[in-house]
C-alpha cells in the first residue's frame, strides 16, 4: 500500500509561524504541537491539542497531508491513507 499524497506534494519553504492561528482566533493559547498543511501552508495544532485544528482543517478543506511543524521534525501524516511517511 503506497501513499501518493505525501510524495506528490512539494516541500514547503521554511515558515517562522509558531502559533496555531485558529486557536489564537478563538482566544485559546494552549496547544501541544503544530502541524502544517502541505497543500496551502496552513499551520494548525495536532490531535494531542484540545482543539485538534489540523484535523479540523483536513475536514474543512480535504487537504490530505499535514507535515510536522516542530523544529527538527519533517515527517508527514496523510489523513486519507492514515499513515506517517
Ligand atoms: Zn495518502
Ligand atoms: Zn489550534
Ligand atoms: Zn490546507
Amino acid at each position: 500500500m503506497s501513499c501518493d499524497h505525501t510524495t506528490t506534494l512539494p516541500t514547503l519553504p521554511a515558515d517562522p509561524t509558531d502559533t496555531c492561528g485558529d486557536c489564537v482566533a478563538e482566544g485559546n493559547r494552549h496547544w501541544v504541537h503544530l502541524r502544517r498543511c502541505l497543500t496551502c501552508g496552513h499551520v494548525a495544532c495536532c490531535d494531542s491539542s484540545p482543539r485538534k485544528h489540523a484535523t479540523a482543517h483536513h475536514h474543512a478543506t480535504t487537504h490530505p497531508v499535514m507535515q510536522s511543524h516542530e523544529p527538527g521534525e519533517s515527517w508527514r501524516w496523510c489523513f486519507i491513507d492514515e499513515r506517517i511517511v
